[in-house]
C-alpha cells in the first residue's frame, strides 16, 4: 500500500514515520509512506499556500490551487483521496479496515481556519475526523490514520501481536492483559490466567471483554455480535454480577 500525506509541515510528520512500527513497516517495504510539502505545488515566487476568506471572518484558509496541484501530481488511479477535517465522519476501526484494503491514500492536512470548501467537494473522495475536537492542522490526524491503517497491513505486526485480538476488532473492547511479575504491590495476576487450561482462559477473556464493554462503552454492544452466552452474560452484570475472579468495581450498580 501506498500512502501520500500533504502537509504545510513534514517535519511534524516525517519523525513519527521514521521509528517504531511505522519505522520498521517502512524499512521492510510492507508500507511506501511518502510526505509531500504543499508549499512545493504552490506557485509564484512566494509560494503562497493560505489566503484571506472571503465573507470576512478572522484567520487564513488554505487555497485551493496547490491541493489540487498535489493531488493531481501525485495520484495514481484509484486512489482514495482523504481531507482531514473535524466536520468528516469520525475515524473508527471498521473503517481503517476498510482503508488498509486500498492500494493508494492520499491524506491532506488542514491548516489554519481549514481549507477552501472546493477542496472538500470536488477533490476529496472522504472527509475523516479523529474525534469531536478541534486540532491546530491535520498532520496529528494524518499520522493517527497511517498508523491505523498500517498495523493492519499483512505482515505488519507479525503473529504474536495480531490485530484481530485487540479492542474493536470483534466489537468489543479487549480483556485485561498482565505480565511479570506474578504479584506487584500486593496485586496478583489472575489465577486462570496461569492455569494452562485454554479453554477457561478463552472463556474468561470473553466474559472479561463483554464486562469492559459493558461498563465503559456499552453503545458498542448494539452493533457487536454476541451469542447467546454472551447476552446471558450481560444480563447477569446487569444484575450486579461480576465476571469470576474479578473485584466488584465502585460502578458496578450503574444504571443503563
Ligand atoms: N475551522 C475548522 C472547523 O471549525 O471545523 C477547524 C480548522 S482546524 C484549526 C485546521 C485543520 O486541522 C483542519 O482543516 C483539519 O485538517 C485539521 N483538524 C483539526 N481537528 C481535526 C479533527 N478532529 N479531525 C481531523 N482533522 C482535524
Amino acid at each position: 500500500m501506498r500512502i501520500d500525506i500533504v502537509t504545510l509541515f513534514p517535519e511534524m510528520v516525517e519523525p513519527v514515520l521514521a521509528v517504531s512500527m511505522l519505522g520498521r513497516a517502512r524499512a521492510r517495504g510492507l508500507v511506501d509512506i511518502r510526505v509531500a510539502n504543499l508549499r512545493d505545488y504552490a506557485e509564484g515566487k512566494h509560494r503562497i499556500t493560505d489566503d484571506y476568506q472571503f465573507g470576512g471572518g478572522g484567520g487564513m484558509v488554505l487555497k485551493p490551487e496547490p491541493l489540487f496541484a498535489a493531488v493531481e501530481a501525485l495520484r495514481t488511479p484509484g486512489a482514495r483521496i482523504i481531507l482531514l477535517d473535524p466536520r468528516g465522519r469520525t475515524f473508527t476501526q471498521r473503517l481503517a479496515t476498510q482503508l488498509a484494503r486500498e492500494a493508494h491514500l492520499v491524506l491532506l492536512a488542514g491548516r489554519y481556519e481549514g481549507v477552501d470548501e472546493r477542496v472538500s467537494e470536488r477533490l476529496a473522495d472522504d472527509r475523516i475526523s479523529i474525534g469531536d475536537y478541534v486540532l491546530t492542522g491535520g498532520e496529528l490526524p494524518a499520522l493517527v490514520v497511517a498508523d491505523a491503517v498500517t498495523r493492519l497491513l499483512p505482515g505488519v505486526l507479525g503473529a504474536e501481536g495480531g490485530a484481530e485480538r485487540e479492542s474493536f476488532a470483534s466489537g468489543l473492547l479487549e480483556p485485561p492483559q498482565y505480565t511479570r511479575p506474578e504479584e506487584f504491590r500486593g496485586l496478583r495476576v489472575p489465577a486462570v490466567l496461569r492455569s494452562g487450561d485454554h479453554a477457561r482462559i478463552a472463556r474468561w477473556r470473553r466474559a472479561q471483554a463483554l464486562w469492559r464493554t459493558w461498563r465503559d462503552r456499552p453503545e458498542l454492544l448494539e452493533s457487536a455480535d454476541l451469542t447467546v452466552e454472551d447476552r446471558e452474560l450481560l444480563d447477569r452484570f446487569k444484575r450486579g454480577e461480576t465476571p469470576e475472579g474479578l473485584e466488584a468495581p465502585a460502578n458496578a450498580e450503574r444504571e443503563d
